[in-house]
């Protein structure tokens, strides 16, 4: 008798345990992070209305000098206002030119004509533009192009301590252990359908992971592009499985990471 006493409470005990280790972000079974590049109208005009009226939030990575952040700032102030969140994803946008389907970065903008104290000095300048806007202190931020390097040296950690985390565009999932906060990966989306995307979201509850979206334009002004509609179903989805979904801005999900790491150590 006693003997089966115990098998069941260590039964019980495996049960809890893994039910748990399947709830490992924030009590969900993912987290899934919507983020919009680049400052576009767009963004402000078709984006954040659908994300409020399901009472979602998302993260806007924002090129101060963009024509869509500097001729918008009350409305980039409302909507940080309303909890979405205002990354940096610097001054001026540069890239690296020389790499492949690059013809279009001019030679001002090129981040090889760039000294790495420019490049931090310009960085830190986003900062400050964001903080005028939202009055925060802390930052993400999200590499322009993908590029980490200037003339071939990784500007990473020379930025690491302006920020709590940093956005790739390698197309990866994390898990809540994934070290480098600094490399989180995304998925980049252009033309995807909405079943597509939702096809990445249960993945993500599958694996238990973070996945972080990566939209540019959405219903246009942009060559990578997702269609209203897609948009719309894809949000839809996260909103009616919210029960098992963190949807949350980035430097909520990867404030969570480290803290988790911290407690782990
Ligand atoms: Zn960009």
């Amino acid at each position: 008798m006693r003997c089966n006493l115990s098998a069941i409470i260590i039964g019980i005990t495996l049960l809890s345990f893994s039910a748990s280790a399947q709830k490992n972000w924030n009590n969900k079974k993912c987290a899934v992070v919507l983020t919009y590049d680049d400052a576009l109208n767009v963004h402000l005009d078709n984006v954040i209305p659908v994300l409020d009226s399901l009472g979602l939030k998302g993260t806007f990575y924002l090129s101060a000098y963009f024509p869509g952040s500097k001729n918008r700032l009350s409305d980039w102030k409302k909507a940080a206002a309303n909890g979405h969140e205002l990354g940096n994803h610097t001054l001026f946008h540069p890239c690296i030119g020389k790499s492949k389907g690059r013809s279009w970065v001019r030679k001002e903008r090129d981040l090889d004509n760039y000294s790495m104290e420019r490049l931090v000095e310009e960085i830190r300048m986003t900062n400050v533009f964001l903080q005028a806007l939202d009055g925060k202190t802390k930052r993400t931020f999200a590499y322009p192009c993908g590029d980490m390097t200037v003339n071939d040296s990784s500007y990473v950690n020379n930025i690491s301590n302006d920020f709590v985390s940093a956005r790739g565009v390698e197309g990866r999932m994390s898990s809540i252990n994934d070290a480098n906060l600094f490399a989180i990966g995304s998925y980049m989306i252009n033309g995807q359908s909405g079943e597509e995307m939702i096809k990445l979201v249960k993945e993500a509850i599958k694996n238990n992971s973070l996945l972080v979206f990566l939209f540019h334009g959405v219903g246009g002004e942009h060559d990578l592009n997702v269609s209203l509609p897609a948009h719309r179903q894809l949000l839809q989805f996260l909103k009616k499985h919210e029960h098992e979904i963190w949807i949350t801005p980035f430097i909520e999900a990867t404030e969570y990471m480290k803290k988790n790491q911290t407690i782990n150590k």
